[in-house]
């Protein structure tokens, strides 16, 4: 849990604490928030009521206890709740919109927003499409902030099912979905079945990341040998073999990782605030980015991801600067779109560093 500290000004009233006011206004590229993951939770009581769900007396105060994620079923629970009460055009364009337009708040840039067809309760994959790109077109127009769709199979279900929705990906192909992801919990669903369902996937043109947040450092080499993936989300384990370690440093494998939800879903470390095992990840020399998760979920947003790092860790702006450009040459954008992107980001980090 992260706490904001405030000063008192001297008119009386409470201003941001100065470095959490540079950490905000640091340029971001965001590779690992989910879109189920990132929607307010008024949002999530207002669509249950239009659509007259129950939220089993949930409010928008204690829908998101994120104190009870250390165990990752009632985490998932709670994002099977929030993926119920989404159901039509508008409600996608909605949740869409808001979280870009609330991580443009915090100065993100650029999203690869992953999305998670099997959490949308039998919304067809059409309709996701429809829904979210109308979100996202709206975002870029109020707020700028580009983005392109990573959809996510979940690795909880079968084989045969994540096939049924590559056929879907590759039959409705638009040029806002740029890859593939796999998600949910790694612990049920091991890396090694889902590769013949990347290769196709690498056939078809699409990039590919998948999660790894509590598995052995082997299956980071399944995902890169085996599943073609060129980003991991997370990977903490990745620092218990030297070997792999090694490996992912010399070819530079993009690592995202995401401080304060990895934080109390023990995935980074002890769940102390310690941010141990990014810390060592760093210091072995690995390429690192970093996102939010589920940021309203979490508790947590952007900025505050980057405080907890800058807490715990002592890690200032040539840090930060480093974490985002990794996230830039980690991105799916092409070469054109990519150095814009690159010289966006420079111009601000230049303002930035011109701020006395
Ligand atoms: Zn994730």
């Amino acid at each position: 849990m992260i706490t904001v500290t405030y000063q008192v000004a001297a008119s009386g009233q409470p201003q941001p604490n100065p470095r959490h006011r540079v950490l905000r206004a640091v340029p971001k590229v965001s590779l690992h928030c989910h879109l189920l993951g990132s929607v307010r939770a008024q949002t999530v009581v207002e669509l249950a009521g239009k659509h007259d769900i129950s939220l089993d007396g949930r409010s928008a105060e204690n829908l998101y206890d994120h104190a009870s994620y250390e165990d990752l079923g009632e985490f998932l629970r709670v994002l099977d709740v929030v993926g119920s009460v989404v159901r039509d055009l508008d409600d996608l364009h909605r949740i869409t919109y808001e979280s870009l337009i609330d991580a443009a708040d915090h100065q993100v840039l650029y999203r690869e927003i992953q999305i998670s067809p099997p959490g949308h309760g039998g919304v067809p994959y059409r309709r996701l499409l429809d829904g979210i790109t109308a979100g996202m077109r709206d975002a870029r127009t109020d707020a700028g902030i580009d983005s392109r769709i990573v959809v996510g199979l979940n690795r909880e279900q079968s084989v045969a099912a994540a096939d049924a929705l590559l056929d879907d990906i590759i039959e409705q192909r638009i040029d806002e979905v740029v890859g593939i992801g796999l998600d949910y919990a790694e612990a049920l669903g091991p890396p090694e079945p889902f590769a013949p369902v990347f290769q196709r996937a690498a056939s078809a043109g699409l990039q590919r990341t998948a999660h790894s947040e509590t598995g052995p450092p082997r299956h980071i080499e399944i995902l890169l040998d085996e599943l073609g993936c060129s980003r991991i989300d997370h990977g903490y384990h990745v620092v218990d073999n030297d070997r792999i370690t090694r490996r992912c440093a010399e070819e530079g494998v993009p690592f995202i990782c995401t401080p304060v939800s990895s934080d109390i879903g023990r995935y980074s470390g002890s769940g102390d605030g310690s941010h141990r095992r990014i810390a060592q990840m760093v210091n072995a020399g690995l390429a690192i980015a970093i996102d939010s998760d589920d940021p309203p979920m979490f508790g947590t947003d952007p900025t505050r991801d980057l405080i907890a790092l800058s807490d715990a860790l002592g890690y200032g702006l040539e840090q930060f600067e480093r974490f985002t450009h990794t996230a830039v040459d980690a991105t799916w954008l092409d070469d054109t779109d990519r150095a814009a992107l690159r010289q966006h980001v420079e111009r601000q980090f230049t303002a930035l560093k011109e701020i006395p």
